[in-house]
């Protein structure tokens, strides 16, 4: 099959890789919309130190697996939990210390023509979701994670620190809670496509007035101190950017200010696809280039461009 993968930090699209192998607790999907995402173009860096098949984010149609799933549309949590260890007994399987992650640790990932998916991950997705708002599902969920961890009313205020995708969707799974959302960024035309839901700032004028909750998005090194210096005293920074350098600060204003410290990764799959079948998000105003699965790396250098929100692939374009 026809798959993307990286190889010693080289991408490379393969005319011929080996086609998945499935068992009982898997089913074969064929993936009909992939996103390409920041961890894709950090792993080509180096990060994880993975190979294999590239892609986590997509929306696809069963076409091997239990009868029940056969034609299903689908989307899948990414983790591949080993069920038997006492964090899965808890439900905790983000955490299951044996774990693969499809396309990013140990499994093989999504840009491909099919891929094996225990069926235990699988989720179906409503008729009234489409391909491109279905293949938000993943990093919706990591948005939506914020809300498991920390709680948030309509009187909270929250800063949002970063206007690239990770911003805007987190920003926005903020907003479903009725709170004054605001978000900062370089960006005025990437603020100005949610702005019907947040407020959106270029230059940082909320000195003085410190916010109950900042959310680091920015998935830069400087992006967890501007949000120390945004909180109020004991209150809570949400950090969502996974950035591989080492930090250097000074960790001092989290223990004078009490601040809670809160780190966030995988979410919520099912309710992320509720907020999509529920019109809650607007994720379409975020893509900005479709292409065909057979112009990937083309894809690629686009989606690494700075500026550049989603970019999607296609098995082909109709
Ligand atoms: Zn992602
Ligand atoms: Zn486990």
């Amino acid at each position: 099959m026809r798959a993307l993968i990286v190889d010693s930090g080289q991408l490379r699209l393969e005319k011929h890789y080996p086609d998945p192998v499935v068992d009982e607790t898997t089913a074969l999907v064929q993936p009909t919309c992939m996103g390409i995402c920041d961890t894709d173009l950090q792993l080509l860096r180096g990060y994880m130190d993975f190979s294999g098949v590239l892609g986590h984010e997509f929306v696809g149609v069963v076409c091997q697996g239990p009868e029940e799933w056969l034609g299903k549309r689908v989307v899948a949590d990414i983790n591949f939990a080993c069920q038997a260890c006492d964090w899965c007994a808890r439900g905790q399987q983000h955490h299951c210390p044996q774990r693969t992650v499809m396309g990013i640790l140990n499994a093989n990932g999504v840009f491909a023509e099919s891929v094996a998916i225990p069926v235990s991950n699988l989720l179906a997705v409503p008729d009234s979701v489409s391909d491109d708002q279905a293949v938000f599902t993943e990093p919706l969920a990591a948005a939506f994670e914020i809300l498991e961890q920390v709680s948030i009313g309509k009187t909270e205020r929250v800063l949002v620190l970063g206007d690239g995708k990770l911003g805007l969707l987190c920003a926005q799974a903020v907003a479903t809670t009725g709170a004054s959302v605001t978000v900062w960024g370089h960006h005025q035309s990437k603020l100005d496509r949610i702005a019907d839901r947040v407020h959106g700032v270029i230059s940082p004028d909320w000195e003085g007035r410190p916010f109950d909750v900042v959310v680091e998005a920015t998935g830069t090194r400087e992006g967890l101190q501007s949000a120390i210096a945004s909180v109020r005293p004991k209150g809570t920074v949400v950090l969502k950017s996974t950035v591989a350098d080492a930090h250097q600060l000074s960790l001092a204003p989290i223990v004078i200010d009490e601040i809670l410290l809160v780190g966030s990764r995988c979410g919520p799959f099912q309710r992320a696809l509720q907020a999509l079948d529920h019109g809650e998000v607007d994720v379409n105003c975020l893509v900005d280039y479709i292409f065909e699965f057979d112009q990937a790396i083309e894809a690629f250098e686009h989606a690494g461009r700075r500026g550049v929100l989603k970019v999607l692939l296609k098995p082909e374009l109709k």
